[in-house]
């Protein structure tokens, strides 16, 4: 659903960010809408209008998160708002637009997080201007949404053990002076299918809980933060013995895999084809040794040329395996050789 930052009726409805994990498809979905509409959709109604329903693999949110250490968010999303509930009607609507600009341009990303965020706060700045002392309304603005970015200055929230791949916990100690406000602490848990399959998690008020209820279950659920061997995508697995992310990936691999193969059979040719061609002069000479007449100092000849191709081969053999000459030259070398056995076989 397209979302205009310009001024309009706000949404007076309590809208939410529901997360709901399949342990066994390795998926994450994301819904965004007011709860009645998510647990319509959830319930499989299709007509229920939502803002988002997305599907991922397990991890992309963690993965994917918004990291925001020069806190763009305040400054250029939730700074301007303020600055703008604060001066005359003339100079607001630059204020909203130059606000309104980077909040688009976070809605737009595709990440659910920075949608649901960006609209969270246009949509509380619409709600703000409305009420009539709006020193004390404006406060609790930022005070809110302040909580709903918080979530973007903490360093990971892909936290996990690079040595193990194990999922790490949420250390949010920096974040706060003293005590941790209570809304960062507190996440909604549903179980919305009557066959108690299904565990959702809503937020409002904070991402954090929402991460660390994530890396919890991944934790529980024993899995493992893997980087793709193939396009460097970080996934998660159920093994450390996975490494690569997706099929794709694995086509990619494979035919890597052959193509290895066939350049090392290629490589390896070069030494099939020696032992063939000595067996080609040893024929020669076998047929020359078995031919009734055949002059003995000629045979000799022959089998002296036969050692000196041997040496000859051994060494250029040499040079191929130390990549100091290519298969190629040796090949073309090889087979024009017998002429010089065949010459002498001929006496000429
Ligand atoms: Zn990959």
């Amino acid at each position: 659903m397209e979302y205009q930052f310009i001024r309009q009726e706000p949404c007076r409805e309590k809208v939410i960010f529901v997360l709901t994990l399949d342990r066994k498809k390795l998926k994450e979905r994301v819904l965004i809408g007011t709860e009645d509409e998510v647990r319509s959709r959830l319930e499989g109604n299709e007509g229920a209008e939502l803002a988002c329903d997305t599907t991922n693999p397990l991890g992309t949110l963690l993965i994917r998160f918004d990291k925001d250490p020069e806190g763009n968010w305040n400054r250029l999303g939730l700074a301007p708002l303020r600055d703008a509930m604060h001066t005359n009607r003339w100079e607001q609507p630059a204020l909203e637009q130059a606000a309104g600009k980077f909040l688009s341009g976070k809605y737009q990303s595709g990440e659910p997080i920075c949608q649901y965020t960006a609209f969270r706060i246009w949509n509380a700045y619409l709600k703000t201007r409305e009420k009539r002392r709006r020193e004390i309304a404006c406060e609790k603005f930022i005070t809110e949404m302040a909580r709903l970015t918080a979530a973007f200055r903490i360093e990971n929230a892909m936290e996990y053990d690079p040595e193990s791949g194990t999922p790490g916990r949420l250390d949010t100690r920096s974040l706060y002076y003293r005590r941790t406000p209570a809304e960062h602490t507190r996440l909604d848990l549903w179980f919305p299918d009557s066959s108690r399959r299904m565990e959702c998690v809503a937020a409002y008020d904070s991402f954090l809980p929402l991460i660390t209820y994530y890396l919890n279950r991944l934790s529980d659920w024993g899995l493992y933060f893997r980087q793709c061997k193939v396009c460097g995508k970080f996934f998660l697995a159920k093994s450390l013995r996975y490494e690569l992310c997706s099929d794709k990936c694995r086509k990619k691999q494979a035919l890597q895999n052959k193509r290895e193969f066939d350049e090392r059979a290629r490589e390896n040719d070069y030494d099939h084809q020696y032992k063939n061609e000595c067996q080609g002069w040893r024929n020669v000479i076998n047929k020359a040794k078995k031919t009734p007449g055949f002059p003995a100092d000629r045979l000799a000849r022959m089998k002296e040329a036969f050692e000196g191709f041997k040496k000859e081969a051994l060494r250029r053999k040499a040079l191929v395996k130390n990549k100091e000459s290519s298969p190629e030259e040796f090949r073309n070398w090889i087979i024009m050789q017998k002429n010089l056995l065949l010459d002498i076989m001929d006496g000429s």
